[in-house]
């Protein structure tokens, strides 16, 4: 059954990226019978806002088939007019309870971008388009302290989760309502697993853990 909550979206991909890194792959929704099923009408029960990196191919990381992800890629996940009006059709017309921002670690946009902060050079042709849009994590990055690749690239997932919620009224009111959520995830290349690094709205904290009773009083 397709799923048709934040909730049950976000638990699907979970457990689709669980069986993907464990090796047991089902690869469901790719046989020829549901190609046809599917070619009326489409689902997809989560937006995938992810890096161009040819290792971070969505349907395959997730486990998941024809018509359940609905993928906008770009080099360094950046949030421009065509990635933010892509997530806006799935959103307001496909009806899609789910956005995740997907960055993974070696990101070489944000190396890149990092870089051309670090020496000033100008880029050849439309990739100075490409570092111009992660910038901003760059410097958000250096005003929280963080300086790893790693810890930077965390910073711009949230910065990409935050970007799309201020540039999409629609997105931002969809969210507000409690009809979708978007969550910004990390994939290790060579794990293949998947880490949750931002979600908005904020999930609930966890209750508190019961006072040892040998430690009261
Ligand atoms: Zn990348």
């Amino acid at each position: 059954m397709t799923p048709s909550t934040p909730e049950q979206a976000l638990a699907e991909l979970r457990a689709g990226n669980h069986r993907f890194v464990t090796g047991a792959p089902q690869h469901p929704n790719q046989d020829a019978g549901h190609r046809t099923a599917v070619a009326d009408g489409q689902h997809p029960f989560a937006v995938i806002v992810g890096c161009s990196d040819s290792r971070l191919a969505a349907e395959i990381i997730f486990d998941r088939g024809l018509g359940d992800l609905f993928v906008v890629r770009t080099a360094g996940h950046t949030a421009g007019p065509e990635v933010l009006g892509s997530v806006e059709y799935a959103v307001t017309v496909l009806g899609t309870p789910l956005v995740v921002v997907l960055g993974h670690d070696s990101c070489g946009a944000v190396q890149a971008a990092r870089e051309g902060f670090r020496t000033g050079a100008a880029l050849v042709g439309h990739l100075g388009a490409v570092v111009d849009a992660v910038s901003p994590s760059l410097l958000r990055a250096s005003r929280q302290g963080v300086d790893d690749l790693d810890g930077i690239i965390d910073v711009h997932i949230a910065q990409t989760v935050e970007t799309l919620l201020a540039r999409s009224a629609v997105l931002a009111e969809r969210v507000a309502a409690g009809r979708c959520t978007v969550v910004g995830m990390s994939y290790r290349l060579a794990g293949g697993e998947v880490r949750t690094v931002a979600q908005a709205p904020a999930p609930l904290p966890a209750p508190a853990a019961p006072a040892d009773p040998a430690l009261a009083g």
